[in-house]
């Protein structure tokens, strides 16, 4: 018999002490012990598996991680090609698990984006809080829970690459406006990123939104870089661009993500799903990958 893939899972792994500390995580899993040959070029990896049964279909799987993009998985005569796209220079090493459930596991190194990260300050701030409930779904969900866990998740992220985050809130509290502003402007912070949804014209309206600051160029390409990740990661309709004068008052570059609709019951549903909160932080972080490395190049 033929060892059999049952299974290509995708995942961060964290060990160590920053900037060589967390990795894009791929794990092969077998009946038996698998035997490989691989190959490296400068934005792939390759694993050629020969006598092997796949037990999954052929096709590609997307990643989007900010360091991998997607693995493409081919089956001929018994002999499967693993190749994972990356789109940051890393160094990989792989380890086999030699007992049942037998795993081939390839660890991709995120440096590239440590590095990126490192020393900057992001201020998340998850709309409403408290009294402010904000919007509410048809179900109940209420605007205020859902950016939180969003911001939770966008830290965990972002400090993942090695970033400082500061939450303007931790819980169900809210900070007075004037108050909330002089602390945003005494952080020196790199970037503020202010979650909230939008409200539907109608029940069946749906999609996400973005706000930035009026004449800001680098601002207005992370909007829509966001906008490019948001619809290829949540499947969601872009709602376009706006300006708003108040966000210059901030004093700090800053943009604002209505990430989904809540008063769209579909979208309500999404927003309350971990996978899907999580998927949302991926969006707007892997934006930010390009923002914060386009200013390293000007
Ligand atoms: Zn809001």
């Amino acid at each position: 018999m033929l060892p059999t893939i049952t299974n290509i899972k995708k995942n961060l792994f964290v060990t160590g002490i920053p900037p060589d500390r967390c990795y894009s995580q791929i794990v092969i899993e077998s009946t038996k012990p698998l035997s490989h040959t691989s190959q490296q070029l400068p934005h792939s990896y390759t694993l050629t598996i020969p006598r092997v049964n796949l037990n999954m279909p052929a096709e590609t799987i997307q990643v989007y991680d900010g360091l991998l993009e997607n693995i493409n998985l081919k089956e001929k005569n018994n002999k499967v090609t693993v190749t994972i796209f990356f789109a940051h220079p890393t160094i990989i090493d792989r380890l086999s698990v030699a007992n049942p459930p037998y795993q081939l596991i390839i660890n991709f190194n995120r440096y590239f984006l440590e590095q990126l990260f490192w020393n900057k300050l992001v201020i998340i701030d998850p709309g409403h809080g408290g009294d402010d409930n904000g919007l509410r779904g048809p179900v109940g969900l209420w605007e205020k829970e859902a950016v939180l866990s969003i911001a939770f998740q966008l830290r965990k992220i972002l400090e993942l690459s090695g970033a400082k985050v500061w939450l303007t809130r931790q819980g169900d509290e809210n900070m007075p406006a004037e108050m909330k502003i002089k602390n945003l402007q005494q952080q020196k912070a790199q970037l503020y990123i202010g979650l909230h949804l939008r409200k539907g014209s109608g029940s069946q309206d749906g999609g996400f939104a973005l706000t930035i600051p009026p004449q800001e160029k680098q601002i207005e390409k992370l909007a829509a870089d966001i906008g490019l990740e948001l619809a290829k990661k949540l499947n969601l309709q872009n709602k376009g661009i706006h300006t708003d004068d108040g966000l210059s008052a901030l004093g700090l570059p800053a943009i604002v993500a209505e990430t989904a609709t809540i008063t769209n019951a579909v979208e309500e549903g999404l927003l309350r799903n971990s996978h899907f909160q999580w998927r949302t932080a991926q969006a707007i972080y892997n934006a930010m990958i390009k923002y914060f490395y386009a200013k390293t190049q000007s």
